[in-house]
């Protein structure tokens, strides 16, 4: 998890989102974010259902070619990637990045660093 991302990282992340805000994760092992993103979030916690996505897959290329192929004709709340994310992570399948009440991470068990 890169937290407020410079360099190279903030390049590839404004490249694939074309918006200041947006939290990106590249792969089984990459999330980059320009903000601070609270372990344990619903942000945290819907990316780490990408990287689950990427080790399933198996291979980081393969987890992008994927992503995008699946981006055709969907829009964030229906990009079938997006929606099993949120359902790992335990949020509405539309989930739009608004906070949730009591919300509580099926991730809590992991070793966050700071
Ligand atoms: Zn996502």
């Amino acid at each position: 998890m890169v937290n407020n991302a410079a360099g190279v990282l903030e390049l590839m992340r404004r490249l694939v989102t074309w918006d200041d805000a947006s939290t990106v994760t590249f792969g089984g092992s990459l999330i980059v974010s320009p903000k601070s993103v609270a372990p344990y979030s619903e942000l945290f916690s819907h990316e780490y259902g990408h990287i689950l996505q990427a080790r399933a897959i198996g291979d980081d290329w393969a987890y992008r070619l994927i992503y995008v192929l699946n981006t055709l004709g969907t829009s964030h709340a229906t990009h079938p990637m997006e929606r099993e994310a949120n359902q790992l992570a335990r949020l509405p399948s539309d989930w739009n990045g608004a906070p949730i009440d009591n919300y509580q991470s099926p991730f809590w068990y992991l070793r966050v660093r700071p």
